[in-house]
């Protein structure tokens, strides 16, 4: 069996491991994975809900419910407030945000861009992992 991958909050009082292989990752732009991350979007892999654990602080998550938003949530640390792994899918998935992991998860770079075509004007995709126009499997697009 391979190693578990360990991941945390900023301050560290959140922390969660996933046995077995995780990502690739695909950054997000959409205009909420900006904010929720403060920065050009969101790297984020899935991992299957079964092969996810909380290891600790599971108490502080607070959930944020953007108004209007179609049920679209933000799960973070209320004492330091990173971003945290959600679960969705009808809870058969974790969205992990990459940036949390303390391990190497092994994959390198994005699968893909996501919601390119909601992507702030100062942006430049500068890698060659396809871009989508919305979600996966949207109309691909070749600007950057
Ligand atoms: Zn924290
Ligand atoms: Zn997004």
């Amino acid at each position: 069996m391979t190693k578990a991958i360990r991941g945390s909050c900023l301050c560290g009082e959140i922390r969660f491991e996933i046995d077995g292989e995780v990502g690739p990752a695909g950054q997000c732009h959409c205009s909420k994975c900006r904010k929720v991350s403060g920065t050009d979007g969101n790297a984020v892999f899935y991992a299957p809900a079964a092969a996810f654990r909380w290891l600790a602080g599971e108490d502080l998550i607070h959930r944020f419910v953007v108004p209007d938003g179609g049920g679209w949530a933000s799960h973070f640390c209320r004492q330091c407030g990173s971003p945290v792994p959600l679960n969705g899918n009808d809870g058969t998935l974790f969205f992990v945000p990459a940036g949390l992991l303390d391990d190497d998860p092994g994959f390198r770079g994005y699968a893909a861009h996501i919601f390119v075509g909601s992507k702030a004007p100062w942006v430049c995709i500068a890698d060659s992992a396809p871009k989508y126009e919305a979600g996966f499997g949207s109309v691909r697009v070749d600007r950057g």
